[in-house]
């Protein structure tokens, strides 16, 4: 299925209730492990989507938290208005907001995305969707903050502090060394 297939035929995030992962390494940016598509998650090879597919029933280690960030993205899309569209418009609001703060951090569009933030802090807790059926919020708190509270948040949440010493963009995993968009 290409890309167009996938938006155009994509259910409600209400209506989804796992999120299948293809590679497609055409369309997702080095040094990320795993991007949520409308409905999809997308990687690089088909061994990174075996891991993704995996994380559904292991329920703990790596392959879990990367799953389990790709699915806090499908619960905070029902909580924008059960929208896929809505979700990637608010997405790229948030990312542009944050951009400011590139000169603090140079990928702060995307680390200090309040949708990243609530993946990242809460991507290791297992029952955290299932806490949250109508769909993740988090993200509201987060998107409050002025940016300078959730540098230090990302700090937290990320372990940043080195790639911060090193001016990095931070092209390590969050779930071990990688990150996802979104
Ligand atoms: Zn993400």
């Amino acid at each position: 299925m290409n890309l167009l297939m996938m938006m155009l035929r994509a259910p409600r995030p209400s209506r989804i209730s796992d999120m299948p992962a293809v590679a497609m390494p055409r369309w997702i940016r080095r040094g990320y492990d795993g991007l949520t598509f409308f409905g999809h998650i997308i990687t690089h090879t088909r061994q990174e989507a075996d891991a993704f597919n995996r994380g559904t029933s292991e329920g703990h280690g790596a392959s879990f938290t990367m799953k389990n960030h790709e699915m806090i993205h499908l619960y905070q899309a029902r909580a924008t208005h059960d929208s896929w569209l809505c979700f990637y418009w608010k997405y790229f609001i948030f990312w542009l907001k944050a951009c400011r703060y590139r000169k603090h951090l140079r990928n702060a569009g995307y680390l200090l995305n309040p949708f990243e933030l609530e993946a990242y802090v809460h991507m290791r807790e297992p029952d955290y969707l299932a806490r949250h059926p109508e769909g993740c919020t988090g993200w509201k708190t987060y998107a409050s903050m002025p940016l300078s509270d959730r540098l230090v948040l990302a700090m937290n949440a990320l372990n940043l502090h080195t790639e911060l010493t090193r001016q990095d963009s931070v092209q390590h995993d969050t779930h071990k060394g990688s990150q996802c968009q979104p």
